[in-house]
Order: structure tokens, then C-alpha cells, then sequence
């Protein structure tokens, strides 16, 4: 017999509704949380299998690539691990543009965009 029993007789049925539905939210976070981490995993795998073959093949440096991490993370104002990206602007109107549509929402020039933004 639970403490909550003891103290406060059983759960109503809209507390043990509610109480179910917070443990099938909790397992679905716990699920995407699962996901993202095994995406995350295999990306590594994949970073860490492009740097070799370009220090192998090109000769780069785990310095060079220590310092071109460090500009790019320079590139927002601060060394801090992060890249705050600015919002882009159409070439064609100026106007603030969205990077999840293809063409400016404004004025419809197409728009190329920064594939790291
Ligand atoms: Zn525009």
C-alpha cells in the first residue's frame, strides 16, 4: 500500500487519469531522448571518420582543426561552444527571412541557404 493511500485514501480516477498520462509522457521523453542520443552517437561516428580520412589524406593537423573550431565558435562575439546565427536577410527586398521556406515569404526571390545555419 502506497504512502499516498496511507495518507489520502486511493486516487481519485482523474488523478490516476492524470498520473497515467504523465508516466506515458515521461516514457515518450525518455524514448526521444533514446533517439536523439543514438543520432547523436552516429554523427560522431561520422565526424570522427570524415577528420581522420581528411588528416590522412591531406595532412591536416588536429591543431589546424582545434583552431578552426575555436573561429568558428568566434564567429558569434564568444568563445563558448555555441554558434548564434544572425537571421538571414533576402538578397532582393532586405526583408528578415525564414531558413524553413525555399523562397522569401516577401517579394518570392529564391533563396540559398547557409547550410550550417
Ligand atoms: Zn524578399
Amino acid at each position: 500500500m502506497s504512502l499516498f493511500w496511507d495518507l489520502q485514501g486511493p486516487l481519485s480516477p482523474a488523478s490516476s487519469m492524470a498520473a497515467a498520462q504523465a508516466e506515458s509522457g515521461a516514457r515518450a521523453a525518455q524514448r526521444q531522448a533514446s533517439d536523439v542520443e543514438a543520432r547523436l552517437d552516429r554523427i560522431l561516428l561520422a565526424c570522427e571518420a570524415m577528420w581522420t580520412l581528411l588528416r590522412e589524406k591531406l595532412g591536416l593537423t588536429d591543431v589546424e582543426l582545434i583552431e578552426r573550431v575555436n573561429a568558428i565558435d568566434l564567429s558569434d562575439g564568444k568563445l563558448d561552444g555555441q554558434v548564434r546565427r544572425t537571421p538571414a536577410s533576402c538578397p532582393k527586398c532586405g526583408r528578415t527571412i525564414s531558413m524553413r521556406f525555399p523562397k522569401c515569404m516577401y517579394c518570392g526571390q529564391a533563396i540559398v541557404h547557409d547550410p550550417f545555419a
